[in-house]
């Protein structure tokens, strides 16, 4: 990876690509290797560096959409469970099989989560990474050290896929570089460029490093700028109304002390109502 090589690709303002990609995280990412790999001149401009947005900072779950099903969507399930399965098969070095344990402290929780998981373990069919199972109280409390023993009656063990997402990202840069495509970090699309017809033909992008502004001339131009969406689509439509609501999640980094598990601890439901995990990351929790 030669940035200097890549900026020599973008230097000729009358070169037309045939997509420009606008952020580098998982999804534009994804967008240009699928681009690239189908014969397209394909450049993937990034504002920071790769996967520096949410794409770096996932709970690192390549979930088969356990939470998909209790919302009832089964397709979406089916859909995750496929893509998971596709992620072990491409990525074998950044997947890794997860086991997760929820604690059960009373008998609806225990039917609930031994027949979902089951439901979930059916619907992933040959792409399962294992089946779910309910353990005692002994061995949930030796699996999940500091879990409340308090009416505790057992634990569901089920199996889902781990990853390194800004590993994947850089796979995923590289892959596209190896095929052809020009994907440069530190490149930011400061405005965008219109034919006649007043029809997006381009962008503007500034190599942050040193200020030099370079005009792109793409047939298509994709919009995967995550969260920024709404400033991208700002720049064709200055009056363009928000298209997304964002949603938060935070993570809290912990000594591997504080959870020393191999196993990772799921709460379907805290008392105000959100998802909790603890996840075994490196020497961390
Ligand atoms: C708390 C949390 C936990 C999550 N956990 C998981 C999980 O465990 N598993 C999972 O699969 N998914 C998870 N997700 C979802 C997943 O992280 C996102 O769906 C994914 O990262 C979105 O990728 P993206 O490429 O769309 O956005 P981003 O990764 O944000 O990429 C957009 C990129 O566009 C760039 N950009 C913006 N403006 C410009 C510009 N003008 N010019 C050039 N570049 C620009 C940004 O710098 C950024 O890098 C989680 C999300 C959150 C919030």
């Amino acid at each position: 990876m030669n940035r200097q090589d890549q900026l020599k690709q973008i230097a000729d303002p009358s070169f037309l690509w045939d997509i420009l990609v606008i952020g580098g995280g998982a999804t534009g990412l994804g967008i240009a290797l699928d681009a690239v790999t189908r014969g397209y001149k394909t450049l993937l401009v990034e504002q920071a560096d790769f996967a520096k947005g949410t794409s770096s900072r996932s709970t690192k779950l390549v979930h088969g959409g356990v939470r998909y099903l209790a919302q009832g969507d089964v397709k979406l399930v089916r859909e995750a469970s496929i893509e998971r399965g596709r992620l072990c098969r491409n990525a074998p070095h950044l997947v890794k099989n997860q086991t997760f344990i929820i604690p059960i402290y009373n008998q609806w929780d225990r039917l609930k989560y031994t027949i979902g998981l089951k439901v979930y373990d059916w619907i992933s069919g040959k792409l399962t990474l294992g089946s779910s199972v309910f353990i005692s109280r002994k061995k949930t409390i030796e699996a999940l050290p500091g879990v409340k023993a308090d009416g505790l009656l057992g634990g569901v063990l089920y199996h889902d896929g781990q990853f390194d997402d800004s590993r994947l990202a850089i796979n995923l840069v590289q892959s596209i570089l190896e095929k052809g495509g020009c994907a440069i970090n530190y490149t930011k699309v400061t405005g965008l460029l219109k034919n006649k017809e007043g029809k997006i033909d381009g962008a503007i992008v500034e190599d942050t490093e040193t200020m030099v502004k370079y005009g792109i001339k793409a047939k298509v131009v994709v919009n995967a700028t995550g969260v920024f969406v709404d400033d991208i689509l700002q720049m064709d439509n200055a009056a363009a109304p928000k298209s997304i609501c964002v949603s938060q999640g935070v993570h809290i980094v912990l000594d591997k002390k504080f959870f020393p598990s191999s196993h990772a601890l799921m709460i379907p439901e805290t008392s105000d109502g959100r998802v909790l995990f603890a996840v075994p990351w490196h020497d961390k929790v």
